[in-house]
């Protein structure tokens, strides 16, 4: 199958979260499994030739590859994209993101005429190009090169649906008719991703659990709705792990490499992370890890209402994140407080993540929603045992073969399920058994690449 990947951002070339991750990825695994991919990108400042191999294809249009040869095309525009933020800066969003993203979106659709690649289907993500399946349902309606192209929509994370005022509704190009309350209308405002779930052929998220949980009120953020409505069109498939990076036996950051056959050796690891840490070096001691953003989707609500009875346990525990003040300050003073217990680094720090999953016995992942996750996934490979909320990726991903789930996002659960994991930990047969199993889980992109072709191919019957 032809496929184009649609996405704002797509790991090398720019970065803000787990989209672009995805984005670097799945064209990579769709290609090995013999689908031929290009994908579609704004060119923004960082974009240089100074950091990749760009050539020029037109006048506003340059391209760059992935892998050996997947045609990664950029969308210039001097005005739109020339500028260090993706979509805004310190001051918040950009005011002009309808026009820039739009602008992509005809852009992307316009080239693929350029270059006559006739897709059979083109794969959305999140709202910056969720006017894709608008526009061809639209404005591309009577098109006959665009006659047998689908269009897949994958939504990443719900919270993110740019949101415009009505006033710009007529930049779009569209008819006024769409701009009603089962289309792009949402409260009086312009709702992109509503467009985009309305008119996509399919919508997937990044795990079953959050597909299912974005249809509810809860989770929604308004657009439970029109999901439901479209319930039969949505499925979730969760993200695979790039194992060259997140790989024990291979890690060049960590002090000792381990796998499955010299699963002992982890303790190496345990050892340093405690020395580095400035934390007490014992082996019998339960050591947890996190690595993760200070917010409260983290979980950091309950986690601070609970911190002062976790640093009365006999535990160690580190944290490696940044995020908001109000998690900085309580923590600085909690590590203060408990000097031997808490070890806390407030910044981002590549190397020492990887210290940290690879030294620690337990990885703690109370999230409160989290449409997939990694650090679960990651903590599983180098045999650390996640404990989690059920929620979202992690419900999909953790359960009690493989860790620990707590299922009502409380204080007293989460202090209870730490107790309960503290407690296993001293059961040194049973724990290895436990790590032996962990690390042989295996979430691979193939697996999930091979996910996607198949509901291309359902976009397509
Ligand atoms: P999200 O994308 O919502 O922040 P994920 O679990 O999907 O959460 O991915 C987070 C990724 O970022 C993981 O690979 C995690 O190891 C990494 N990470 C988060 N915070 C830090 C940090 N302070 N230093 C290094 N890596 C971090």
């Amino acid at each position: 199958m032809k496929i184009l990947l649609a996405a704002s951002e797509v790991v090398p070339f720019a970065k803000t979260g787990g989209l672009a991750d995805v984005a670097g990825a799945l064209p990579l695994a769709l290609k090995d499994l013999g689908q031929e991919v290009i994908i579609a990108m704004p060119r923004y400042k960082a974009i240089s030739e100074v950091r990749f191999k760009i050539e020029r294809l037109s006048g506003n249009i340059s391209y760059s590859t992935l892998g050996e040869d997947i045609k990664v095309y950029f969308i210039e525009n001097n005005k739109y994209f020339n500028r260090d933020g993706l979509y805004g800066d310190k001051t918040g969003d950009y005011k002009d993101n309808l026009d820039r993203f739009s602008y992509y979106c005809k852009r992307a659709l316009e080239l693929l005429k350029e270059i006559q690649f006739k897709p059979d289907v083109i794969h959305c993500h999140d709202w910056q190009s969720a006017l894709i399946p608008v526009y061809l349902k639209n404005l591309y309606a009577k098109d006959s090169f665009f006659k047998n192209t689908k269009t897949m929509l994958t939504i990443h994370n719900i919270g993110y649906q740019g949101l415009f005022p009505k006033e710009e509704f007529a930049k779009l190009g569209l008819d006024w008719s769409v701009f009603n309350m089962e289309m792009l209308e949402f409260y009086g405002k312009v709702n992109i991703l509503k467009g985009g779930i309305v008119f996509a052929d399919l919508i997937t998220t990044v795990s079953q659990t959050y597909s299912k949980e974005i249809q509810t009120k809860e989770f929604g953020f308004g657009m439970e709705g029109v999901l439901n409505k479209r319930r039969d069109s949505v499925f979730g498939i969760l993200n695979g792990l790039d194992y060259s990076i997140w790989n024990p036996e291979t890690d060049k950051f960590i002090l000792k490499n381990y796998s499955l056959q010299n699963l002992q050796d982890k303790y190496q690891n345990k050892e340093e992370l405690q020395k580095i840490c400035k934390l007490p070096v014992k082996e019998d001691v339960a050591l947890f890890g996190i690595v993760s953003r200070l917010a409260e989707q983290k979980g950091f609500d309950i986690l601070a209402e609970a911190i002062e009875s976790i640093m009365k346990m006999n535990l160690q525990l580190v944290i490696l994140g940044t995020g908001d003040q109000k998690y900085h300050l309580l923590l600085e003073g909690i590590a203060k407080k408990y000097p031997k217990v808490l070890s806390l680094y407030l910044k981002f720090d590549d190397p020492l993540a990887h210290k940290i999953y690879a030294g620690s016995d337990i990885f703690l992942m109370p999230s409160k929603y989290e449409p997939c996750g990694l650090g679960q996934m990651i903590s599983l490979r180098y045999a650390t045992i996640p404990l989690v909320f059920k929620t979202g990726g992690l419900a999909d991903t953790v359960n009690a073969d493989n860790g620990f789930v707590f299922g009502n996002y409380k204080k007293e659960d989460l202090i209870k399920t730490i107790k309960q994991a503290i407690g296993a930990y001293k059961n040194k047969n049973k724990w290895n058994m436990l790590l032996e199993k962990a690390i042989q889980y295996n979430f691979s992109w193939q697996e999930s690449a091979k996910k996607y072709i198949q509901l291309y191919e359902k976009a397509k019957a």
